[in-house]
């Protein structure tokens, strides 16, 4: 049974979907504005563990996320420039191009990191109909007002608004920053925008009919839209990095319980930070630390994975290339151990090692998905006590949730090291090669002189034949 914390009632419970036949699960997806840095990514991680582990419980999983392509400001306190508007200004281009190439490059990181495309991705311009339809409802029941051309949210009119107030203050601060101007329109200081009409930039390129004039969407509203079009009026789990708790779900939880009039989503599960070790990683300060970064220094995109499953998703975790180096390593050395398993089919499975190895991993996984913890028990498959075949079928078994390619990754590893045995005998020169397989035969026929004889022959026209736990190999003197 999966034990998962959950934000909103502040403990560890255990995960119950609302419906016998289905679970669902939203994220919140990208702002596309610029490439998703490897702290955004961190998040789709962990989340993908999620999902990969709810289906491998055997649920049947219908995960939903955004695409945020209009209406989150620079600014999460409703002011600032939209975030998509300064990107294409950036790169003189326009919002709609900006969005398709940001949105490719994101699920290309994706792909390579073997993180799941969800199965339904639903940019947020398409709903705008959906929004309308919220937001004209909350107007009609008192939740909403008109102030100053755009349409608000009144938190006053809640009994709690702050569901996840275990959060630090810092943690709380992120989404209201420093030097944000107070907008007086608003009736309670966490009044939030659902429609735009007016806002100090009047340049905004993406502007849609509304009853409350022409505007466009406030961020959070699209969130509650886009769940409610694709899952309907309940929600079993919400995703989110962090930083998006306050005020993104706050105001997410606000609008959609008010306008269904009953409890929308039961489970809140939040990724904290990757950090670096002077602070927040940001796309602007220092290093843009990318997918594509990670591969041109040379690093595969999976050991940046197995760097995330080796803490847990409840702490901040600080990225190093040190670190880095450390967790590239270690996967390494996991895919030549591996690599050195041989898979032989008629070999029985162990059913009583694969039993007690899968609830290993299953307890660990079970407890808020320890990923340490699941991952340290691949190291107990390589240690136990059984067959190779046994131990490859509960390694990938294993990498249906963990998805760091093991087997994939080994086979490849196997197939080099091959190729390269390859190029190193057809370098040798064919007389020596000739000599080679002379002196396997004298060794054959423990004939010990004639081999020794041999070796000096081979010696003799400028190559040395060594023996190996390989077989024997002749390099140039
Ligand atoms: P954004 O593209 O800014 O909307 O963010 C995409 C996702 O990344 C959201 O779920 C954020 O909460 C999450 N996120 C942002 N910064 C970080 C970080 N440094 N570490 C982990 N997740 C993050
Ligand atoms: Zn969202």
């Amino acid at each position: 049974m999966l034990e998962l914390y959950n934000s909103a009632s502040h403990m560890k419970e255990t995960f119950k979907p609302n419906h016998p036949d289905i679970v669902k699960m939203y994220t919140c997806g990208p702002t596309v504005y610029h490439f998703a840095h490897i702290g955004n990514l961190r998040s789709y991680i962990m989340e993908d563990i999620l999902e990969k582990y709810l289906r491998y419980e055997g649920y049947n999983v219908k995960r939903v996320m955004n695409i945020t392509d209009v209406g989150h400001l620079a600014s999460d306190a409703d002011t600032g420039e939209d975030k998509m508007l300064k990107g294409a200004r950036r790169e003189h281009k326009s919002v709609m191009e900006i969005a398709k190439y940001y949105t490719d490059a994101f699920f290309a990181d994706c792909e390579k990191l073997n993180i799941k495309r969800p199965d339904v991705v639903e940019p947020a311009t398409n709903c705008i109909e959906d929004y309308i339809r919220i937001i004209t409802k909350l107007i009609d029941t008192g939740y909403a007002y008109l102030a100053g051309g755009n349409v608000y949210f009144d938190t006053s009119k809640l009994k709690s608004y702050y569901v996840f107030n275990d959060f630090s203050a810092e943690d709380l601060d992120v989404g209201v920053r420093e030097g944000v101007e107070e907008d007086t329109n608003k009736r309670n200081k966490n009044d939030f925008v659902l429609w735009f009409t007016k806002s100090k930039f009047e340049d905004q390129a993406l502007k849609w009919e509304s009853p409350w004039g022409t505007g466009y969407p406030g961020w959070h509203i699209e969130c509650s839209g886009i769940s409610m079009k694709h899952l309907g009026e309940d929600l079993d789990i919400h995703c989110g990095g962090i930083d998006n708790a306050f005020p993104h779900h706050t105001n997410e939880i606000a609008q959609s319980e008010s306008y269904l009039g009953h409890k929308w989503c039961n489970y809140w599960m939040h990724v904290h930070h990757l950090n670096t070790p002077d602070g927040k990683m940001s796309k602007s300060k220092g290093e843009f630390l990318t997918v594509s970064l990670l591969e041109q220094k040379g690093y595969d995109p999976l050991a940046y994975r197995y760097f995330c499953l080796q803490s847990h998703y409840r702490r901040n975790l600080v990225f190093t290339w040190e670190n880095l180096d450390n967790a590239a390593a270690a996967y390494q050395k996991l895919i030549s151990k591996v690599a050195s398993l041989r898979d032989d089919p008629s070999e029985p499975l162990d059913e009583e090692a694969a039993k007690a190895l899968k609830e290993k991993f299953e307890k660990a996984l079970d407890n808020d998905l320890n990923t340490s913890l699941a991952v340290t028990a691949i190291y107990d498959v390589l240690k136990y006590k059984t067959n190779d075949h046994t131990k490859l079928s509960v390694l990938a078994g294993y990498d249906t949730v963990l998805g760091l390619d093991m087997i994939g990754h080994a086979a490849k590893l196997r197939a080099e090291e091959e190729a390269k045995k390859q190029a190193e005998a057809e370098a040798v020169d064919p007389a020596v090669r000739e000599l080679m397989e002379k002196r396997a035969a004298a060794k054959k026929a423990k004939d010990w002189a004639e081999a020794d004889r041999i070796r000096d022959e081979a010696a003799a026209l400028g190559w040395r034949i060594i023996d190996t736990p390989q077989g024997p190999k002749a390099e140039k003197l």
